[in-house]
This record gives structure tokens, sequence and C-alpha cells, in this order.
């Protein structure tokens, strides 16, 4: 089965076309990562996948588990099982952690016809993830991300993606200011919430460590708004060590 068809998507922030006919398939049980240079538009990419307003697709088609995203409203994306992982996690001064979790949760529970969690089960899920993470329990007591580290924040919204247990993630440079250490145990967070057959990733990530950790099965360079070159994990290696240009020169 397909979980994400990316076809010939062109989109304009602020009256610029940023992308440029990007087509992609990620079919269950694959994870997907997509490098390129800065401003190509992978961010843009997550934002539009999400629903950002602002963010205006101006052609081609999303389909998401058979279903046109494009036509869904954000939260209607996530409740069908869409996860985005940000750049740039916001700040929610006055809102805990657990309490954001859990309305999300039973938001997500809900638009499926599901029961929600009562507190003390909800409590209980969110301690296995926080484990998982080898994050403190008191980091989510805290309210959202107010004076987080970055690899704090990258590894609550990991705790948060667990709770979720979304069927696909679209996680931008989750790997941006992750020391080698809290690098592999979201790496490996990643791997136990995300790796199964009926899931998918789209792993956004400027670096090749990240990609140690979260092995990919497909890699493709992303650079002005279009796929450029898709190949195996070997890709990677080779940006790394040949860099962009001399890897976009030769496609
Ligand atoms: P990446 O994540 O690959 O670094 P982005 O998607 O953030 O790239 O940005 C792609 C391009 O879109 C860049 O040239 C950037 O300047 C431009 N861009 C992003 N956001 C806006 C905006 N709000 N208004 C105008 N241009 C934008
Ligand atoms: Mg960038
Ligand atoms: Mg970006």
């Amino acid at each position: 089965m397909t979980m994400l068809k990316i076809d010939n998507l062109t989109a304009e922030v602020g009256g610029t076309q940023i992308l440029d006919g990007l087509s992609l398939e990620v079919p269950a049980g694959e994870v997907h990562a997509i490098m390129g240079p800065n401003g190509a538009g992978k961010s843009t990419l997550s934002y539009v996948l999400g629903g950002r307003p602002g963010y205006e697709v101006t052609g081609g088609s999303v389909t998401f588990r058979g279903q046109d995203l494009l036509d869904m409203e954000p939260h209607e994306r996530a409740g069908a099982g869409l996860f985005l992982g940000f750049q740039y996690p916001v700040e929610i001064p006055g809102v805990s952690n657990v309490q954001f979790l859990r309305e999300a949760l039973n938001s997500q529970l809900k638009s499926r016809g599901e029961e929600p969690l009562t507190g003390g089960e909800f409590l209980k899920l969110a301690k296995e993830k926080a484990a998982l993470l080898k994050l403190d329990m008191d980091m989510l007591k805290r309210h959202v991300n107010v004076g987080f580290s970055g690899g704090e924040k990258k590894r609550a919204e990991m705790v948060q993606m667990g709770i979720l247990d979304p069927a696909f993630a679209v996680l931008d440079e989750t790997d941006s200011g992750l020391d080698i250490d809290a690098l592999r145990v979201v790496g490996e967070g990643i791997n136990a919430i995300m790796r199964n057959p009926d899931k998918g990733v789209l792993l956004i990530t400027h670096y090749q460590r990240l990609l140690e950790v979260v092995r990919p099965d497909r890699v493709s360079i992303l650079s002005k708004g279009r796929i450029v070159r898709t190949g195996g994990p070997e890709l990677a290696q080779q940006l790394e060590s040949e860099g962009y240009d001399a890897v976009m020169e030769a496609a």
C-alpha cells in the first residue's frame, strides 16, 4: 500500500513559487529521507503537507492512504494519522506538556470515534514514552517547550509522536541541535515508534549522522523545489563525502 503519494506538487509562499513540480512516493514500511541544501524547500514541503496557512498549493496532488490530503483540514490530517515534527518547535506558555499531549491524543481518538483515555491510562502511556526517549517525567509537567534546550524540545516532540502513534510522520530536521547521545536516543525512538510494515516516514535532514541510526530505505535530494535524484542509502553517504554540488552535477 502507498502511504503518501505526491504528484507534480507546486506551492507558493508569499507569492513566490517554492515547490516546483515535486513528485515522491512512500510505500508502507519505508523510511524515505529527504536531503538538500538550505532554501531548497524542505520545510515548505512539510508545512504544505501539514496544511499550514500561507502555504498555497497551486498545482499537483497529494494522496495520503488513498485520501486527497490537500482537501483535508489540518486537524483532519492529524486525525487520519499524519504527524508533523517541526524544525522549530513552538513554545506554549501556560499549558503543560501533559495537558497538551492528553488533549492532542483525546481529540484524535474522538475524531476516529474511539473512547478517550482516562487520566490514569494517559499517564501510564506518557511515562512509557518518556522513558523510551529518556526524558524526565518532570519535563512533561512543565509548560510546552518553555525553557527547554534544543535537545529537550526534540525529545518532547518524539514523546508526543509516541503517544499519538501516527501512521505516517514527516520529521523536519529532528536532528538539528542534538548532541551525539541525544541523536542516538531520538533516532532509536523514531525506529521504535515508526519502524513498522504499516507505517511510513519522510525524514528531512541535512546530515548523514541521523541516517546511521534511522536507516532509510530511499534517499531523495530536493533542490529548488523539486526532487532531482532518488537512490538508496548510499546516496546519503555520497552526499556527505562529496557535497550537494558535486552529486547534483552528476545527476
Ligand atoms: P529548507 O527547509 O530546504 O531550508 P525552506 O522551505 O525553509 O527551505 O525555504 C525555501 C525557500 O522559501 C527559501 O528561499 C525561503 O527564503 C523561502 N521562504 C520560506 N518561507 C517564506 C516566506 N514566508 N515568504 C517568502 N519566502 C519564504
Ligand atoms: Mg533550512
Ligand atoms: Mg528547513
